[in-house]
């Protein structure tokens, strides 16, 4: 248990909007509830969202779960268990086996040696407060912190944007060729452990080629978009879609044996060909044509595309605007 319950000594409020920053969300990593609610108290009246929990587990726990946005960890040494810079250490290690951004901690001790502060950075923390603590000092701090935090946030948005560049066809905005087949090769392998049914359905637009020398090329892109756009609306949650490639898309369906996959695919073939689309030279509508295949024991991600594939031929063969299983 704590002995610093009243070892922080609050400043009176007024001198609060002497230092505004953003709120932030703080992670309160303390065994004592005292110290716990004195801490929340005064951050609430500097405006940030408080987290609390009474162990380095605890805290731990919270960070691998990533699912809570912390932009801060206030962290008390004195703990059972697991301490402070144990806990921070761990923290340090998680997020770097876990590609997690580097959230700054900020040790809140009665423990006032030069080599306390000291294990305190040396164990991952970024600062280290020696109670009793002083509010200013502490929203001070927390503000010089805020500065780490701000660059964790733009790293998190541009690896964001990079993710989504790297998964996501430009142009329609579905899974691009390489994420759907990976995405594809996961569900595979899934379907191959549990032993259940996966169907896949390769499409492609009728006489595109047409539209574009007909409409012109950037009426080409609308209808792609238009396409993908209604596709996507009617898609089931489980189903994954993807453009493989200029008008080339597939869909694959977890959990759907061939039979149930042509009633579903049959329902997208015909949201596509109820689309009107808009030109110069007046409205007109497109077709697709489908090819499903349905994994075996022996299909591996090429030999399912290829099936579906040679069925996809089979429906322009025979006539287009068709499904064939
Ligand atoms: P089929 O019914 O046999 O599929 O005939 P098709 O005309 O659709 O097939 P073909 O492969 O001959 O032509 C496909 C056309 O798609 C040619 C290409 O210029 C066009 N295309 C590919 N990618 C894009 C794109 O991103 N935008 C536009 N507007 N056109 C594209
Ligand atoms: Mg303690
Ligand atoms: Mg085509």
């Amino acid at each position: 248990m704590s002995t610093n319950v009243t070892a922080i000594k609050t400043t009176s409020f007024a001198s609060k909007d002497k230092i505004k920053i953003d709120p932030l969300s703080i992670l309160v990593v303390d065994d004592s509830t005292t110290e716990r609610r004195f801490l929340s108290v005064i951050l609430g009246r500097f405006g940030h969202n408080i987290l609390e929990v009474s162990s380095g587990t605890e805290a731990l726990d919270l960070i691998i779960k990533n699912d809570i946005n912390i932009d801060l960890i206030l962290m008390d040494v004195n703990m059972p268990e697991i301490d402070g810079y144990q806990t921070a250490n761990q923290v340090r290690n998680l997020q770097t086996n876990n590609g997690i951004e580097w959230q700054p901690i900020i040790f809140l001790s009665g423990r006032n040696t030069p080599s306390d502060i000291a294990m305190g950075i040396e164990s991952g923390g970024d600062d280290f407060i020696i109670k009793p603590v002083n509010s200013i000092t502490l929203q001070a701090k927390i503000h010089a912190m805020s500065r780490i935090s701000n660059m964790r946030k733009r790293l998190m948005d541009v690896q964001h944007q990079l993710e989504k560049q790297a998964h996501f066809d430009e142009l329609t905005g579905i899974s691009n060729r390489r994420h759907f087949l990976q995405l594809l090769d996961k569900e595979i392998s899934r379907s191959h452990r549990q032993a259940i049914p996966l169907s896949l359905s390769f499409f492609d637009i009728d006489k595109f080629k047409q539209v574009n020398d007909t409409y012109g090329h950037r009426v080409g892109d609308e209808v792609l978009k238009r396409v993908a756009h209604v596709v996507s609306c009617d898609l089931r949650r489980e189903d994954i879609f993807g453009r493989l490639g200029g008008e080339e898309f597939c869909i694959f369906l977890p959990g759907q044996s061939l039979e149930k996959a042509k009633k579903i695919v049959e329902r997208y073939r015909f949201a596509i060909e109820a689309v009107s689309h808009e030109s110069a030279i007046g409205k007109f509508n497109v077709t697709a044509s489908f090819g499903i295949s349905e994994l075996t024991k022996q299909d591996s991600v090429n030999s399912l595309l290829e099936k579906a594939d040679r069925l996809l031929y089979r429906a322009k063969k025979n006539g287009r605007n068709r499904v064939e299983i």
